[in-house]
C-alpha cells in the first residue's frame, strides 16, 4: 500500500493529449492487470451497441468513425473493468480503523465489490451476507426510522432507470430528501437558466461547435475534465473559429493540444487551441463579463441583436442602466483583467455572428454562482446567441448521467405534475413535500436530525465540504446503505446498521438489459455492458433498487417485473414524464436508436417557458464574496483558494499522484502560489506550509503537510486539489439561492509550516 506523497514540480514539456494520452490509457489497463481489455474498451466506449463512458457527460460524436473516448474515460473504464476484487477475504483481513488511514486511491484500487456486506462492530470489519438478508435488514432498518429522517443520495453515474426507481422508492417510503451530485456541481446553472430561459439545460448540441464563430470557455479545464471537448475546440480553431478562455490558470490544453485521433497529434505535434486565456482572478468572471457588456453597449446598440431583444426578451433597459452605472475601476479590480483585455474580448464578441459559451465548476463553485451564470446568459441574449446554429449556453456536466438523474426526478424538488403522475402510475401515495439538498443533508447528519443515509453510488462523505465532520456524523446514524462498485472512504464510516450492496457498472453485462443516460447536450442513449460480471452476487442498479423495494414496500410497484425487464421501467418513466419533460414518447422503443435521441429544448427553439413567456435579462451587482469579507475581518494577507482536479482523477476518484499538464508529479498535497505571494510570506518554493481556512462559522480548520509550489497564478489567488483541500471550508460557504458548495472561493491564510 503506497501512501507516499512527495510532490515535485517540473515542466511536462509535451502537448496535452497526443501520444502521452494514449500511453496513459494503455497504462491504466496494464496497472489493473487487464492490458488486452483496452481493445474492447476502445471499440465499445460511447459506441452504438456499446457502453456509455462512466466519466464525464460530454456528448458522443455518433459518426461511427474510429475511437470516441479519451484518456480520462479509459482510466475510468479500466478502474471499473478491473478483475481485482474487494471480497470477504479482504474485509476480514482489514478492520475499518486500519483502512481509514489508507489513501483514497488505494481504497478504490483494491477492486470491485462482489457481495453484499454488513458492518460488524465487534470486529470492526465488513462481513458477507446473503442478498435476501441484506434487503431484509435494509427494509427493517428503514421501517424503524421516521422517513423524514432518512436521505437517499444519487451520484451522477447512475442510469435513468436506476435513478427513477430510487426517487420513487424514497418518495413512496415517505422521504423526499433526495440530494444528488448536481447539488454539488451545476445546480446554479440549472436554476439560473430556468429562471431566465425557462429550461435548466444547455441549449446547444455538438453540431453547434461546428458552426460557432466564437467559443468562450469560462471557468473550465476541458483538457483534464472533458477531454473530447478539446477535440471539438481543436476542430473549431482549425476551421477558423476563435476560441478564448477565461481562467485564472493558463491550462496546457488551451495553449498546446495534440489530438491523438490525428496522426500529427499522435506523433506529438501540438497546436494552440485558445487564441488567448484571459487570466481572471478567482471569482472575477462576473466582473469581466459585465465589462464586456458595458463596452459593447458603449459602442452603440447597433451592435446588439435589437430585433431579437425586442421580439424575445424583457428587462433589457434595467440591464443597460446597470451597466452604464457600473464603474470601470470596480470592474478592473474585481475581474483582474486590464481594460485592453476586456476591449479585446468585446472586439471578438462584437464581430462574431454566432457565439457559444461553455462553463463548468470554475463558475458554479462560488457564492455568486447564480449571478455569474445569469451574466453569461445576459451576454448571449444581447446578440441573440440562443436558439440558432453555432450559438448558445453550454454548462458542461462533470458526471456521465447527472443531467439524466435530474430529469428522472432524483432530486428534492420536482414539479407537482410529475408527483401526480407518479401516484397515478404506481397507484400509491408519495411524499410531495420538497426535500433536502446535499448541504442540507450534511447539516442534518451533523445536527442529528437525519438518522438514515442511503447512497446510490458516490462518495458523499468526501465530496461534501467539512468531510471529516460529516463522515464522523454518519457513524451516529441508525442506518447507512451504500450501493457501490468499489470501496471508498465514505463506506468506512458505517451507521449502527451499515450495509454495502455490490452493483454492476456500465461496462458489466446485466443479462441482456440496456440502461439509458443523458449527456450535457440532452442526448439520451442506451448503454450496454460488454464484460461478464465478476460475481453472480453483483446486481444491476435497477434490479438492485427493485430488490430493496420488494423488501420495503412489496405492494408499491411490480418490482419483480421491472427487475426482469427494464423496458417496464422505461414505460413508467414515459408515463410519469409526459408533459414534464418532452421527448420520452415511445421511450423504450427508441432506446435502440443508434446514437440515441435528443430531448427537445424549448429555449433552443426560442420558446421561453418563463414567467413572462420571454427570455429575461437579470441584473446583478458585483457583490462582496467570502474572501472580501475575510480580508476586511482579518487583513489583506488573506488569499482566495480554489480547489482543482488533477489530470489523474475523476471527481473524488484519484487514479494516481501525477498532474502532468501542470507539472506536478508524485504527490497531491500542494498549494499553487504566485511567486510574489510566496515572497510576501517568507515562504520558499517547495517549502512546507500550513493552510488555515477562514470560514465564518468559527470552527477552526487547518491543513498541514502541504508544499508551496511557485506557479503562474494571479496574485492573491492559490489553488489546491479537490478533495484534499475541502476540509478547509464550512458547509455554509455555498452559492446563494442554490447552496452549492463554493469550493473555488475559500478564504485562507498561508504560513510557513514552522509558524503553523
Ligand atoms: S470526454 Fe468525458 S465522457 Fe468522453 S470519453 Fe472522456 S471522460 Fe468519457
Amino acid at each position: 500500500m503506497d501512501d507516499k506523497d512527495d510532490p515535485v514540480h517540473r515542466e511536462f514539456g509535451h502537448p496535452a493529449g497526443g501520444r502521452h494520452a494514449v500511453a496513459s490509457a494503455l497504462t491504466a489497463f496494464a496497472r489493473q492487470g487487464i492490458p488486452l481489455k483496452v481493445v474492447e474498451s476502445f471499440r465499445a466506449a460511447n459506441r452504438a451497441g456499446g457502453f456509455d463512458c462512466p466519466g464525464c457527460a460530454f456528448p458522443d460524436r455518433n459518426d461511427g468513425r474510429g475511437v470516441d473516448s479519451c484518456e480520462q474515460g479509459q482510466k475510468a473504464i479500466a478502474w471499473e473493468m478491473t478483475r481485482r476484487v474487494a471480497d470477504a477475504g479482504f474485509f476480514a483481513r482489514h478492520p475499518l480503523a486500519e483502512l481509514r488511514v489508507w489513501p483514497d486511491r488505494e481504497l478504490e484500487n483494491v477492486g470491485r465489490l462482489t457481495q453484499p456486506l454488513r458492518y460488524d462492530a465487534a470486529s470492526d470489519t465488513y462481513r458477507p451476507i446473503p442478498w435476501d438478508e441484506a434487503c431484509r435488514l435494509a427494509a427493517t432498518g428503514l421501517a424503524a426510522l421516521n422517513p423524514g429522517a432518512v436521505a437517499f443520495y444519487t451520484s451522477g453515474r447512475s442510469s435513468n432507470e436506476a435513478a427513477f426507481l430510487w426517487q420513487f422508492l424514497a418518495r413512496a417510503y415517505g422521504s423526499a430528501h433526495l440530494p444528488d451530485s448536481s447539488n454539488l456541481c451545476h445546480e446554479p446553472s440549472g436554476y439560473a437558466m430556468k429562471d431566465m430561459l425557462g429550461v435548466g439545460k444547455g441549449t446547444c448540441t455538438l453540431d453547434d461547435f461546428e458552426a460557432a464563430e466564437l467559443i468562450v470557455v469560462i471557468g473550465q479545464n476541458p483538457a483534464s475534465n472533458h477531454p473530447r471537448m478539446m477535440a471539438a475546440l481543436h476542430r473549431a480553431a482549425a476551421r477558423g473559429a476563435t476560441v478564448i478562455a477565461l481562467n485564472p490558470l493558463d491550462e496546457l490544453g488551451f495553449r498546446d493540444f495534440a489530438d491523438p485521433k490525428e496522426l500529427g497529434g499522435l506523433l506529438g505535434r501540438g497546436a494552440r487551441v485558445a487564441r488567448k486565456v484571459y487570466r481572471v482572478k478567482i471569482g472575477g468572471d462576473l466582473a469581466a463579463l459585465k465589462g464586456v457588456m458595458k463596452s459593447l453597449l458603449a459602442r452603440g446598440e447597433a451592435l446588439l441583436d435589437q430585433e431579437f431583444i425586442a421580439a424575445h426578451t424583457q428587462g433589457f433597459e434595467a440591464l443597460r442602466d446597470d451597466l452604464a452605472a457600473e464603474s470601470w475601476d470596480a470592474i478592473l479590480v474585481e475581474s483582474g483583467l486590464t481594460r485592453a483585455e476586456i476591449e479585446e474580448i468585446t472586439d471578438l464578441y462584437a464581430a462574431s455572428r454566432a457565439t457559444l459559451c461553455t462553463w463548468c465548476m470554475g463558475i458554479t463553485h462560488h457564492e455568486h454562482a447564480v449571478a455569474t451564470v445569469q451574466t453569461i446568459v445576459n451576454l448571449l441574449l444581447l446578440k441573440g446567441n440562443v436558439g440558432r446554429p453555432g450559438a448558445g449556453a453550454v454548462p458542461v456536466r462533470g458526471h456521465s448521467n447527472v443531467q439524466g438523474n435530474r430529469t428522472m426526478g432524483a432530486t428534492g424538488k420536482v414539479p407537482a405534475r410529475f408527483l401526480d403522475q407518479l401516484e397515478a402510475v404506481f397507484g400509491v401515495p408519495v411524499q410531495r413535500a420538497p426535500g433536502l439538498d446535499a448541504v442540507g443533508v450534511a447539516q442534518g447528519l451533523l445536527d442529528g436530525t437525519l438518522r438514515g443515509f442511503l447512497a446510490l453510488g458516490g462518495n458523499f462523505g468526501v465530496a461534501i465540504p467539512d468531510g471529516p465532520r460529516v463522515r464522523a456524523a454518519l457513524e451516529n446514524c441508525e442506518l447507512t446503505v451504500h450501493v457501490a462498485t468499489k470501496l471508498n472512504r465514505t463506506h468506512l464510516h458505517p451507521g449502527r446498521l451499515g450495509l454495502i450492496l455490490p452493483a454492476l457498472g456500465r461496462t458489466d453485462r446485466d443479462r441482456d438489459e440496456v440502461v439509458t443516460v443523458e449527456d450535457s447536450m440532452s442526448m439520451t442513449h442506451a448503454s450496454r455492458g460488454i464484460q461478464e460480471p465478476l460475481s453472480p452476487a453483483m446486481r444491476g442498479e435497477p434490479a438492485l433498487v427493485c430488490a430493496l423495494g420488494e423488501a420495503l414496500l412489496p405492494g408499491a410497484a411490480p418490482w419483480g417485473k421491472m427487475a426482469a425487464d427494464y423496458g417496464a421501467i422505461r414505460g413508467r418513466i414515459e408515463a410519469c414524464l409526459a408533459g414534464v419533460f418532452d421527448g420520452f414518447a415511445d421511450y423504450d422503443a427508441r432506446v435502440g436508436q443508434p446514437g440515441g435521441f435528443w430531448l427537445p429544448n424549448a429555449a433552443a427553439r426560442r420558446q421561453w417557458n418563463t414567467a413572462s413567456g420571454r427570455a429575461e435579462f437579470r441584473v446583478h451587482a458585483m457583490a462582496e464574496g467570502p474572501v472580501h469579507r475575510a480580508r476586511r475581518r482579518v487583513g489583506p494577507q488573506v488569499l482566495a483558494l480554489m480547489t482543482v482536479r488533477s489530470h489523474d482523477q475523476f471527481n473524488t476518484t484519484v487514479y494516481g499522484q501525477d498532474d502532468r499538464y501542470r507539472g506536478i508529479f508524485g504527490g497531491r498535497r500542494v498549494l499553487f502560489m504566485n511567486a510574489r505571494d510566496l515572497a510576501g510570506r517568507g515562504i520558499a518554493d517547495g517549502a512546507a506550509i500550513a493552510i488555515e481556512g477562514l470560514a465564518e462559522d468559527g470552527v477552526p480548520r487547518q491543513l498541514h503537510g502541504f508544499r508551496a509550489v511557485a506557479y503562474d497564478i494571479p496574485e492573491g489567488c492559490v489553488a489546491a486539489y479537490f478533495p484534499e483541500a475541502t476540509p478547509l471550508m464550512a458547509l455554509s460557504l455555498a452559492s446563494r439561492i442554490t447552496a452549492t458548495p463554493a469550493y473555488k472561493e475559500i478564504p485562507v491564510l498561508v504560513r510557513p509550516a514552522a509558524a503553523g
